[in-house]
């Protein structure tokens, strides 16, 4: 049985915008899986649907085998929802904000007093369970959110864009608690489009463009469709413009640094030879880390055929 499945759902918004145009997922239980693509591609649109907050045009969607049109509590009993919006009571604190939350669930207070303890130590919110949520930090209360969509310990849980606007640190302290918890068994589904978060987690992706599913496979086979890989070179003397290398694309990102498209037929010596003819001493040159943002960029610019097809 899926943890998630969608099925040619699809979404118009009163105002005329077709935000989903049939899409088709599967997520399978204990996946850690990306939902990815740019801005108004329709993730939002997707997790409200899962999640009973937008009302779906056409489609079928079921939880754990509970379809939502029949089975809708047992379908919510599942999820765990972490919104993009802070949206819990500024001015109760954050152990009455779980508890009270483990009880919409029906849960006894005795569990959900032990629960909100459990779940405040795990998000290290413990020392802080009397702080009005309000007087909390960015950090602790994004993390007050991941603490009351676990209080009831759902099978799924649905992160709408975890990360969007937080420092570094915190993100990665959020990736690690994110891979316990999926490590724990919990099925995991995120949207981003912050790339290298769905690299860095997720084993499965999909990715969504125009609302239309252009993706859909494991991690590891989306990078491999990476043909080219971009190296990046730093060299010694500013240039004013990118030097020209017959047979490689070449882009100056500043007057130091160069990025230089690679095709996998050819090898990086010539590189060097090319450059030193034109008199150019490089420094350093690295992989560019985030494939995945390269291939998105190739991905969405061909998207209407591809979206077409599937
Ligand atoms: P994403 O989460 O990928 O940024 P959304 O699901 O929020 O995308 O939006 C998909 C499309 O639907 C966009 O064109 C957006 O403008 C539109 N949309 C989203 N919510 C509404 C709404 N409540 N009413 C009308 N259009 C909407």
């Amino acid at each position: 049985m899926d943890a998630l499945s969608i099925e040619q759902l699809t979404k118009r918004y009163a105002n005329g915008v077709e935000a989903l145009k049939g899409i088709d997922l599967k997520v399978r239980p204990g996946d850690f899986f990306a939902l990815l693509g740019p801005n108004g591609a329709g993730k939002t649109t997707t997790i409200g649907i899962v999640t009973s907050l937008v009302r779906k045009t056409g489609g079928r969607v079921s939880v754990f085998g509970h379809d939502i049109d029949t089975e809708l509590e047992l379908a919510k009993s599942c999820i765990g929802v972490v919104p993009q919006e802070i949206n819990f009571n500024q001015f109760e604190t954050a152990e009455t904000i779980l508890t009270n939350q483990a009880g919409f669930y029906g849960i006894p207070r005795r569990v959900a007093r032990e629960r909100t303890e459990t779940y405040l130590k795990q998000l290290s919110l413990w020392d802080k369970r009397h702080a009005i949520a309000r007087s909390l930090s960015g950090g602790m209360k994004r993390r007050l959110m991941i603490a009351r969509a676990l209080v009831h310990e759902p099978r799924l849980l649905i992160l709408d864009e975890p990360t969007a606007g937080v420092d570094i640190e915190i993100r990665r302290t959020m990736w690690e608690f994110l891979r316990e918890t999926n490590e724990r068994g919990v099925t995991i589904i995120l949207t981003t489009h912050y790339l290298e978060e769905a690299e860095t987690l997720c084993r499965q992706v999909a990715i969504i463009d125009k609302g239309r599913i252009i993706e859909n496979d494991l991690m590891s086979n989306v990078l491999m469709k990476l043909q080219a890989k971009t190296f990046v070179i730093n060299v010694r003397s500013p240039l004013a413009q990118a030097p020209v290398l017959a047979g490689y694309a070449c882009r100056l990102t500043d007057p130091h640094t160069m990025e230089i498209d690679v095709t996998k037929d050819r090898g990086l010596n010539d590189i060097f030879v090319r450059l030193a003819a034109q008199g150019i001493e490089t420094v350093s040159m690295r992989n560019k880390v985030n494939r995945l943002e390269e291939l998105f960029m190739r991905l969405v610019s061909h998207s209407p055929a591809q979206g077409a097809s599937k």
